[in-house]
């Protein structure tokens, strides 16, 4: 076993990490990472998206940037159906990760984890492909929503870039709608949601989330031997993110969940909830910082954590 870790990250990608306007991850948090990878800290990344969007926004530029290869780093992807640790993710060029070359779970490679319990199955992922394509029109040509090729276990529909927001939304609605019927028609509506956000549609198994993301995590740390840090900070954009920091708390964790756009407004929890301006007092960023500028702050603030232990 290695030494306890003063402190432990589990952070939303999309927001916190990555830009929401750019989708990639800023040098200056990826020179971060890396100081915190040397230091040994252990840090889950839990997404909605795809392992092939993490690996290839986030581990590979790491790994340009000499990220360790014992690094304690997982990946938590497509709300919990997909995990892996960093270490695992062979060396070299990988290839993409897509349905196309990976059509069910177990075609998936070793070192990617596809729970097949939660996967949605080929003939019903092709069904909701055929409805998207009947009601939000041909992407390649004008439609409104097109399918995210990367997801392996769930099913994501996402907004055309530069569409217009209203003629999306009507559609997506449509397409939901649809969704719901077809899979109800298969028996499936208990075991499968369809979740609409404001850019996309997700249908996904029940058990999908944050949560389950935390256990994910946390197993995998077990299986290499590296120990529950004394403190964890939880991180994300969304109010689901907080689900991350619910489970740690109930778990019996000792936790911190930072909310790095509380424009919605930050609910009462059990435990405490940090803002840019809380980490600006500590002298780490502007209060009025957002997404990954105040995922950044948290880094920095957990390097002097780690310091102020030493
Ligand atoms: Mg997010």
């Amino acid at each position: 076993m290695r030494a306890i870790s003063p402190v432990g990250l589990l952070l939303d990608v999309d927001g916190p990490v990555a830009s929401t306007e750019t989708r990639t991850v800023p040098e200056a948090m990826l020179a971060a990472l890396l100081r915190l990878a040397e230091r040994r800290v252990p840090i889950g990344f839990n997404t909605g998206r795809s392992a092939e969007f993490l690996l290839r926004q986030l581990i590979e530029p790491l790994r340009a940037a000499g990220l360790p290869d014992a690094a304690p780093f997982y990946g938590v992807c497509e709300k919990a159906a997909v995990w892996f640790p960093f270490s695992d993710v062979p060396r070299g060029s990988v290839p993409t990760l897509t349905v196309d070359a990976i059509a069910s779970a177990s075609d998936a490679p070793s070192w990617l984890r596809v729970d097949e319990s939660m996967a949605i199955t080929a003939e019903v992922r092709e069904a909701i492909w055929t409805l998207n394509r009947e009601r939000a029109g041909d992407p390649e040509d004008g439609g409104l929503q097109f399918i995210d090729r990367t997801k392996l276990a769930m099913v994501s529909l996402e907004k055309t870039v530069g569409a217009d927001q209203g003629a999306f939304l009507a559609v997506r609605d449509d397409v939901v709608e649809g969704v719901r019927a077809l899979l109800a028609e298969r028996g499936l509506a208990d075991r499968i949601t369809v979740d609409p956000t404001v850019i996309s549609v997700d249908v996904e198994d029940r058990r999908s989330g944050k949560d389950l993301g935390v256990l994910r995590c946390r197993a995998l740390m077990a299986e290499a031997g590296v120990e529950q840090p004394a403190r964890w900070f939880t991180a994300g954009d969304s109010r689901t993110d907080y689900a991350m920091a619910d489970r740690l708390h109930e778990d019996g964790a000792r936790v911190d969940h930072v909310d790095v756009r509380p424009s919605d407004g930050v609910p009462a929890t059990a435990y405490p909830v940090l803002t840019a301006a809380d980490l600006a007092a500590h002298g780490h960023g502007r209060p009025d910082d957002v997404h990954e500028r105040v995922g950044l702050s948290l880094l920095e603030y957990a390097e002097t954590l780690l310091d102020a232990t030493a």
